[in-house]
């Protein structure tokens, strides 16, 4: 059986990398009908941070990886091959070290910092790469008993043997490394806890891990292990390697360059599906023939394999992101208001008007009007904390005002302020705005549109969407006109800006007495 592990140092936060890791691990073990673990890797009492491991269980489980064995957030356990939590795995590890030592395959080393700065100094100074000079390699017997009487401090190291290590990797392919050029790597600690090498090997092996599904950055510390193999007689499990995650120009993804916290964009409001799809994406395709880029976890796990995941280093791409939460918000917002339309009224019939937009009618108005105030409290709550409410003191007003941004709410909620505020004052425009040379709108069309619109609206009583398209619609043919010639002025004149939702929407958020007053100032200006 096929059995896969998440293995996380726990920093206090889970890296959008760490994510992606558990995912491919994830989807591996669901796609092979095999195991998904989480082990805590801690033994670097160093770096202990608070709350961290709590925090790592919490993000996994808002993002939906459930794994089959491993620690819980009540402090239990699930699964036989515990404790999954490394600091609580002491004694296994002093057992294995001390199998190694009786083996060879590793020794004590006393050296003091002291004369390790100073070997390192005399490498660098000779421009040797700083290695271990296997000092402490043939300490007589005699002499490691007495240091040990003395109290004296040491480490555990492995001593690598001198040959070609290769192994294969499921991504990378044939690897080979000269075992000459490795450190002797510390295996357990002066303090006694062992290093994340030992740790690591002993427990995949305990925990009969068959495959190590990690980061690029993990592959020198492969040989290591591989080595560390061969020294207990197990078999070593298979490798594959993930490809780094890159910021925009190649470098290795930082924090300096953009959030690489999940949390962050948790807090963010991206959305959980989003964040898996994109993520997944990230150094991983179904292969051509699949146009397709929106999947579900669960749709993942049943396509995923690790012979799609590439050599090259993925580069995160917020706009990617973004397009990944945009097509999701839409999705899901589809779904919500097909469901809104046919509690309100299970006779609504709805119109695909262009591929993803959706008209709902309704047969009352009354009906209608249920269906537009609670579709924009929808929208509200997407964008809620991206609003300055002081500024807006009409509800109803706002509610209507979303609905017509809807598209880009759901592409952007941070930009709610800028893509609404106008409603609420009018901007700054030059005369120019008004007319349109393509359309055919000069000055004088524009000023004999704007005021043929206004006395039409005047005389209207009915405000709703429709109605004014109705109305302005009769204005048009009143003129003798194009549409443009009287809907880009009256647009223009109620927005004050080149780009916007269309004239009916906009008039219909303003309400009557503001709309006639926006024309009314658009006509004076011409
Ligand atoms: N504890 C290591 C980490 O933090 C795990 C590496 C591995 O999967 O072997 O990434």
């Amino acid at each position: 059986m096929i059995r896969t592990r998440f293995a996380p140092s726990p920093t206090g936060y889970l890296h959008v990398g760490g994510l992606r890791t558990a995912l491919y691990c994830y989807l591996f073990a669901r796609k092979n009908n095999g195991k998904f673990l989480l082990r805590i890797e801690d033994t670097d009492q160093e770096r202990f941070v608070e709350g961290a491991v709590e925090n790592l269980l919490e993000t996994l489980k808002w993002v939906g990886l459930e794994y089959d064995e491993g620690p819980l957030e009540n402090g239990s356990e699930k699964g036989k091959y515990g404790p999954y939590i490394q600091s609580k795995r002491t004694e296994t590890y002093k057992k294995h070290a001390d199998e190694l030592l009786a083996k060879g395959a590793a020794y004590r080393c006393f050296c003091t910092k002291d004369r390790l700065d100073d070997m390192r100094a005399r490498q660098t100074a000779n421009k040797q790469a700083p290695m271990y000079d296997r000092h402490c390699l043939n300490l007589p017997d005699s002499e490691i008993q007495a240091k040990l009487k003395a109290g004296e401090i040491f480490v555990i190291r492995q001593k690598i043997p001198y040959e070609t290590i290769k192994f294969n990797d499921m991504i990378r392919g044939n690897v080979q490394f000269d075992g000459k050029t490795i450190d002797d790597q510390v295996l357990v600690k002066s303090d006694g806890f062992p290093t994340y090498h030992l740790a690591n090997v002993v427990d995949d092996h305990l925990m009969e891990i068959t495959h190590v599904i990690r980061g690029e950055e993990w592959l020198p510390s492969t040989p290591k292990h591989i080595a560390l193999y061969r020294a207990f007689g197990w078999t070593p499990p298979e490798f594959a390697h993930i490809p780094l995650l890159l910021n925009a120009d190649k470098t290795k993804l930082s924090k300096r360059q953009g959030h690489v916290s999940v949390e962050e964009y948790i807090n963010a409001g991206y959305l959980r599906e989003a964040i898996i799809n994109f993520v997944t994406f990230l150094g991983w395709h179904p292969g051509s023939g699949n146009e397709n880029e929106i999947y579900t976890l669960q749709d993942l796990e049943k396509i995923f394999t690790l012979e799609k995941v590439h050599k090259a280093g993925a580069i995160f791409n917020i706009e990617k992101l973004d397009w990944f939460n945009w097509r999701w918000q839409k999705q899901k917002h589809t779904e919500t208001l097909e469901k809104l339309a046919k509690e309100i009224d299970p006779e609504v019939k709805i119109e695909e008007t262009r591929p993803g937009q959706f008209k709902y009618i309704f047969d009352t108005q009354e009906n209608e009007d249920i269906f537009l105030a609670k579709r924009g409290k929808i929208l509200l709550e997407i964008c809620n904390k991206h609003l300055d409410k002081k500024s807006i003191k009409d509800e109803k007003q706002l509610l209507k005002a979303l609905v017509t941004v809807e598209e880009k709410i759901l592409r952007s909620p941070k930009e709610i302020k800028e893509n609404i505020e106008f409603y609420f004052e009018l901007p700054h425009y030059e005369k120019d705005l008004l007319t349109h040379e393509k359309l055919g709108v000069d000055y004088k069309v524009a000023k004999e549109s704007v005021k043929a619109a206004t006395e039409d609206l005047e005389k209207l009583d009915k405000w709703t969407p429709a109605s004014l398209e109705k109305a302005l619609q009769k204005t048009v043919e009143k003129l003798h006109v194009q549409n443009g010639q009287v809907f880009w002025p009256a647009r223009a004149a109620l927005s004050g800006l080149k780009f916007s939702p269309g004239v009916f929407e906009l008039a219909w958020v303003l309400g009557k007495k503001e709309t006639l007053k926006r024309l009314k100032k658009a006509y004076e200006l011409l």
